[in-house]
This record gives C-alpha cells, sequence and structure tokens, in this order.
C-alpha cells in the first residue's frame, strides 16, 4: 500500500503556487485539454478537450442530464441553435446590457478589467497610463447571409438561456407539461471576455449546463430551496469535496436587474475561491420580455383553475468547463514514495473516463495475453471504458493509469492460467488511491467495477 503523503491534497498542496501549472501540464501530457489552435500559437481564451478529456466532458454531462433531466417526470430537453434572431438578445437586455468595464493603456494599447487591477490607473505590462474606463459588449458579433449590412448582423449566443425562452411556448403546446416543469439544455455559449484566464476557467468559447424551471409565482421559493440542494448533490456526485463548494448569497446590489434572489456556488480554485455555478430566481423576466418583444403570448393555463399567467422562472445555471477545472483541481494528489512522487487523480469513478485498465503480467507469453483479452471483453459487458495496456512494466503501467485517474488495474498473471490451481481463473485487482491489491475472481472483479461506477 502506498502512504499518504503529508502533501495529498491537503492545503500544502492546495496553497501549492504550481498546483495550476501541474495540473495544465497533466492534462496536456495525459490528453485532457489542450490549447486551443496550438500549432498557430494559440488562440487567447480557447481550449480544446483531447481524447481523455472528451470522455471525461461527455460522463459529467451525462451524469448532469440523468439528475437535472431524465430521473425526473417534470424536464424536458432542446437542443437550440447557436445563432438566433438578434431580438432575442435586444429583448434579454444582452444588446445594451451585457457589458464589462474596460481600460486600455495610453502607451501599449493592451485592454484590461480595470476590476481586476490592483491599481486601475496604471498598465500592469509596461506602467503606462490607463484612459478612461468604458463598458465593452461581450457578444461576438457575426453575419448572416451575403450582405454585410448592420441588418444582417447576429450574435454567438451568450448563454444557452435564450433557446429555451424561445422555446417555451413550443415545448408547451407540443407536449402539455403541467405546472411546475423545466426545460434543460447542455451547449456551447460565447463571450468576449477581455481577459479570459486561469485555464479552463474564463473561456471565450464555454459550455453550459442550464435549466429553466418554470412555477407558480407563489412557489418560486420552494423550487429555488429543491434546486438549490440538487447543485450540491451533484457536486458530491461529481466528486467535488464538500468542504470546497461554498454558497455566496449575492446582495440586493450585486444581483442582475432581473433577479430577486441569487446564489453563486463557488470553489476553492488553486488560484482563489471563485464562480462555478450560479443558481437565480429570474421572476417573469424572460418570458415576459420576450412575449412583449415578440408579440407572443408566452403564458400558462392552469387547467384546474382555469387561470392565465406568466410563469416565474428558477435558474441552475452550471459551467461544464469550471465543473472540469474544479474536478482535476481537486482530485490531483501527490505521494512522496520515498524521493519518487507518484501523482495521481482521484476522480470518482462515475466520471473516471477510463475504469479499469486490463494488462498481462508479460506481453511476449501468448498464453497470458489471450487470458487478458478474454478478461477485458468480458469486463466490456459492464462498461465501455475498461482499457488496455501492454506497454512497459507493470509499474509503469499503473503509473500512468494513475495519472489519468484510472479507479482499477487489472494483471492477469500465471496463476490466472492454473499455475497455482487454487488461484486459477484469479486476477490481480489494485486499487488507483492506496495501491492495494486483491486476488479476485473474475464475477468478484465484475462486481467491484459495477458498484464502483453506479
Ligand atoms: P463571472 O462572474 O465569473 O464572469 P458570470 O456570473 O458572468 O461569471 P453566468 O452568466 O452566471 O456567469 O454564467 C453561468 C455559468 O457559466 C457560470 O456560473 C460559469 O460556470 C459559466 N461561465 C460563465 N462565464 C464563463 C467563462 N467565461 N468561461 C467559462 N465558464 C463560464
Amino acid at each position: 500500500m502506498y502512504p499518504h503523503s503529508e502533501l495529498c491534497n491537503n492545503d500544502a498542496l492546495m496553497a501549492d503556487a504550481n498546483l495550476m501549472e501541474k495540473i495544465i501540464s497533466l492534462a496536456k501530457r495525459r490528453g485532457f485539454v489542450f490549447p486551443g489552435s496550438e500549432i498557430y500559437g494559440g488562440l487567447a481564451g480557447t481550449f480544446d478537450y483531447g481524447p481523455l478529456g472528451v470522455v471525461l466532458k461527455e460522463n459529467v454531462e451525462r451524469l448532469w442530464l440523468q439528475m437535472f433531466r431524465d430521473d425526473r417526470d417534470d424536464m424536458y430537453g432542446v437542443d437550440a441553435t447557436i445563432l438566433m434572431n438578434p431580438k432575442v438578445w435586444e429583448a434579454s437586455g444582452h444588446v445594451s446590457g451585457f457589458s464589462d468595464p474596460l481600460v486600455e493603456c495610453e502607451k501599449c494599447k493592451k485592454r484590461f478589467r480595470p476590476d481586476h487591477l490592483d491599481d486601475p490607473k496604471k498598465c500592469p505590462e509596461c506602467e503606462g497610463t490607463l484612459g478612461e474606463v468604458r463598458q465593452f459588449n461581450m457578444m461576438f458579433k457575426t453575419q448572416v447571409g451575403a450582405t454585410a449590412d448592420e441588418s444582417s448582423v447576429v450574435y454567438l449566443r451568450p448563454e444557452t438561456a435564450g433557446g429555451i425562452f424561445t422555446n417555451f411556448k413550443n415545448v408547451v403546446d407540443s407536449l402539455h407539461p403541467k405546472l411546475p416543469f423545466g426545460i434543460a439544455q447542455i451547449g456551447k455559449a460565447f463571450r468576449n471576455e477581455i481577459a479570459p484566464r486561469d485555464f479552463i476557467f474564463r473561456l471565450r468559447e464555454l459550455s453550459q449546463m442550464e435549466v429553466e424551471y418554470f412555477v407558480k409565482p407563489t412557489d418560486w421559493e420552494q423550487a429555488f430551496e429543491e434546486w438549490r440542494k440538487m447543485m450540491h448533490l451533484f457536486a458530491e456526485a461529481v466528486g467535488l469535496p464538500q468542504g470546497m463548494v461554498h454558497e455566496l448569497e449575492v446582495s440586493d446590489g450585486d444581483r442582475a436587474h432581473y433577479s430577486k434572489r441569487t446564489i453563486d456556488f463557488e470553489f476553492d480554485y488553486p488560484f482563489g475561491r471563485k464562480e462555478l455555478w450560479g443558481l437565480a430566481y429570474r421572476t417573469d423576466f424572460d418570458l415576459s420580455a420576450h412575449a412583449g418583444a415578440s408579440s407572443t403570448e408566452l403564458t400558462y393555463l392552469d387547467e384546474e383553475t382555469k387561470e392565465k399567467f406568466v410563469p416565474h422562472v428558477i435558474e441552475p445555471s452550471l459551467g461544464v468547463d469550471r465543473t472540469i477545472l474544479a474536478i482535476l483541481a481537486s482530485a490531483y494528489r501527490e505521494d512522496d514514495m520515498g524521493g519518487e512522487v507518484r501523482t495521481y487523480l482521484a476522480l470518482a469513478p462515475k466520471i473516471a473516463p477510463v475504469k479499469a485498465m486490463v494488462s498481462p503480467l508479460l506481453k511476449n507469453k501468448p498464453e497470458l495475453v489471450a487470458k487478458a483479452r478474454e478478461v477485458r471483453a468480458e469486463l466490456r459487458k459492464i462498461h465501455p471504458g475498461i482499457a488496455w495496456d501492454d506497454n512497459g512494466n507493470i509499474g509503469k503501467r499503473y503509473r500512468r493509469q494513475d495519472e489519468i485517474g484510472t479507479p482499477f488495474c487489472i494483471t492477469i498473471d500465471f496463476d490466472t492460467l492454473g499455475e497455482h490451481s487454487e488461484l486459477a481463473d484469479t486476477v490481480t485487482l489494485r486499487h488507483r488511491d492506496t495501491g492495494e491489491q486483491e486476488r479476485l475472481t473474475i464475477p468478484e472483479v465484475a462486481e467491484r467495477i459495477s458498484s464502483a461506477i453506479q
């Protein structure tokens, strides 16, 4: 078994000034996250998910879909477009108000968010004087069709919510859901952040998992509490330690104008406590604004009371990328193995990209390889994420799997083949976090994996 070192994700590791660098380096080395357009020198605020990152992202999104949509009878899905009629963003207030303060250096012309600077008058790059603060709209503009005038301007959506509100009537008319009900959507959103930073924390192209939950105006508090609990359950399900997720009740002055109550879920990232997700009570602001601007009735008719009204909305909004960064940062571990450091990701088995790795003890023994292939095929009936590795020695294979957070490694040796008859058809199951090894039958291994990933 491995000793858990002092460094093991305790305060010492979180306070390690190099922790972000270590996470970024591991993410690249092991194929989780790559800088966007890297061979051309990159593009600020963009990152690509690599082979393992894609699976991690899918696992997070699938879990969210399961908990926020599929396990419930009151939730529906949509997949709306990124390009929408620009009137959507006029009505929602984004055209006039989705902006951040911006200052430009008079000398080097670089631009900054003054609220992110120690001295909002002095350029942090060249010490030149910073100009007047002005508002900078964060929506990306593009043009539809061949004409290039103002009438063809459209925006890349800055949040997925717009496509949910514009489909409210379609969902009501097609499926006749009873209130309360919600619409869930996962998708890309785009924000021209003035200063993208902190790896995948502040991106220009990001993914969101959003719910708009429609309720009677009098029922908003109960729904707010339910979704608040759900967000904590989701944090737990993806493996975020309870003590690292905090609620911040956003004060009246700091809330968006449409919100009557907002809680920011914050996370202790290596660079400080920052917003992970948001939960907002948006009143009837959105449906009323879209109804007015589109001249479409966006109401709900209560069949029992015959009352017609505009539903109010609770919105849990979760960034996929910030979730993944929180997962990587809190799962990163270093064990001091007496001079050598063992690095591993203590990922929750449910979201780990690879659930188990199967390998033959020696790759030049055909009988071991054949048996190992057989075991892998058997285990893949439980889950496709059962990997194969026969490169290098067993120690090296374990290290590689540790770094990508594979919870179990399974080794097939001569005893599996029956060298000592009492051990025939048993394998070694090695646990990622402790290094502990057990001798188990193949059905027992299958049972261990299934119960861990449920
Ligand atoms: P911040 O104050 O950090 O800019 P925000 O309050 O503007 O965030 P929201 O508009 O509430 O964020 O967006 C909902 C969620 O989308 C956030 O809680 C976060 O998880 C995610 N998100 C927002 N902006 C970004 C971004 N630039 N990069 C990555 N994720 C983001």
